[in-house]
C-alpha cells in the first residue's frame, strides 16, 4: 500500500506539470520542510514511517543552533515549513520572534494535554520530560527527598550538585517554583538550594551523577531520559556504573507532581507546505509516532494512553504537575533573573 502511495504521489506531480498552475498546490504539498534540533538517530524512523503512511516526502535539515536567526534571516524565503526542538524556552522563543503561525487541528486538541500546547496553536508539545532527582543509593533513603522544596532543607547542606542555573531546564524548572511560590517565595529557596550546593553549578545533566557515583554529592538534578541514557549506554559503558549509584526520584508526588517539560514542534509562519507540515505534526501526535519517540529515547509521551518504554516504567508510575508551560514560558525571565539575583552560579559559600 505504502508503495501505491508513493506512486499516487508521483503521478499527481507528474499531472501537475501537465494540467498547469491549479494542481501545483497539491502536488507542493506532497512535501514538508523540516529544520530539526533533534538528533537524526530519533526523528529518521518517525519521519520514514510518516512517509510510508502518506507519501509526503520530508526534507530534514538538523540544526545545531540559530534556527531563529536563520528562519528570520530568510523571512518569506525561509524553506523551513515545520521546526522540532526541545524545550519551552526554545519553542517559546521562536513563538515571541514571529517566525511561527497558529494551527487549529481537532487531532492536536484531542491527543495533546492544554498544558502541553500553546493556547493559541502556535507550538505544540509532542514528548515530555520529568526534571528528576538521581539519589545515592547509599547515602540517600527512600522518603528522604520527595520534593524540590526538600533540596532547600538545611539537612542536605553540602551534598547536591546541578548545573548552570541558566541552562534553560534549570530556568524552567526556577519558572514553575515562581509559579507555585511567588517570586519572593522561589528567591528564598533558590538561596536555599544554591546554600546546599557541594560545589559550583558545572557539566551536563550527566556529570551530576557520575558526581554522585564519585561521592561528591548524595542527589543530583537530572531529566528523566539522561538516566535511561546512562543505563543503556553501551559506547561509553562508564556512565552504566553512574547511573547504578543512583535511584531515579520524582518529586511532589503528594502534591502538585513531578515538573515536567516537553520537546515539540510548530509551522512556521512563511510555510509553503503548510497542510503538510501539520499532517506531520498530527501523525507525532499519535498513537504509533508516539510509541516510537517514547521508547528511542526514554521520554514520555504526550497522548494520554500511550504506553512509557519498558525502562520507563521500571522507575515506577508517577504524577507530573500540570502547570501549563505557556505560564512557565512567561515566567522564565523572571527566573533567569532570580539566578543572578542570588548568584547561584557561584556556587556555595558566597
Ligand atoms: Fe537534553
Amino acid at each position: 500500500m505504502p508503495h501505491m502511495k508513493r506512486l499516487f504521489a508521483a503521478g499527481l506531480a507528474a499531472a501537475a506539470t501537465v494540467f498547469g498552475a491549479t494542481t501545483w498546490a497539491q502536488a507542493a504539498d506532497q512535501e514538508v520542510n523540516l529544520y530539526s534540533y533533534r538528533q537524526p538517530f530519533l526523528i529518521k524512523p518517525l519521519l520514514d514511517a510518516f512517509t510510508k503512511e502518506t507519501g509526503i516526502k520530508v526534507n530534514v535539515v538538523f540544526a545545531k543552533k540559530g534556527m531563529l536567526e536563520k528562519i528570520k534571516a530568510a523571512g518569506d524565503n525561509s524553506p523551513a515549513d515545520a521546526v522540532l526542538t526541545v524545550d519551552i524556552g526554545r519553542l517559546y522563543a521562536l513563538k515571541e520572534g514571529g517566525v511561527l503561525q497558529a494551527v487549529k487541528s481537532d487531532t492536536l486538541e484531542k491527543n495533546i494535554p492544554a498544558h502541553f500546547r500553546d493556547p493559541e496553536g502556535m507550538w505544540f508539545g509532542l514528548t515530555s520530560r520529568a526534571r528528576v532527582a538521581l539519589v545515592s543509593k547509599e547515602r540517600v533513603k527512600p522518603g528522604e527527598l520527595t520534593s524540590y522544596e526538600d533540596l532547600a532543607d538545611p539537612k542536605f547542606k553540602g551534598r547536591i550538585c546541578v548545573r548552570s542555573g541558566k541552562n534553560a531546564y534549570n530556568v524552567a524548572l526556577i519558572a514553575s517554583m515562581i509559579a507555585h511560590h511567588g517570586e519572593e517565595g522561589a528567591e528564598k529557596w533558590l538561596q536555599g538550594v544554591k546554600a546546599n550546593l557541594a560545589r559550583k553549578p558545572q557539566g551536563n545533566d550527566r556529570a551530576q551523577a557520575k558526581a554522585v557515583f564519585e561521592g561528591v554529592c548524595d542527589i543530583a538534578i537530572s531529566n528523566n531520559y539522561y538516566m535511561g541514557k546512562m543505563m543503556t549506554n553501551d559506547e561509553k559503558p562508564e556512565q552504566k556504573k553512574w547511573a547504578a549509584a543512583v535511584r531515579l526520584t520524582y518529586l511532589n508526588q503528594g502534591d502538585r507532581g513531578n515538573h515536567m517539560n516537553v520537546s515539540g514542534a510548530a509551522v512556521t509562519k512563511s510555510a509553503k507546505h503548510k497542510d503538510a507540515a501539520v499532517k506531520l505534526i498530527e501523525f507525532l501526535s499519535d498513537d504509533a509516532a508516539q510509541k516510537i519517540y517514547a521508547e528511542d529515547n526514554q521520554e514520555y509521551p504526550v497522548k494520554p494512553g500511550v504506553p512509557y518504554s519498558k525502562l520507563v516504567q521500571s522507575w515506577g508510575e508517577f504524577k507530573g504537575d500540570t502547570l501549563s508551560l505557556e505560564k512557565i514560558a512567561k515566567l522564565r525571565p523572571a527566573a533567569s533573573r532570580l539566578v543572578d539575583k542570588v548568584g547561584f552560579d557561584d556556587g556555595p559559600g558566597s
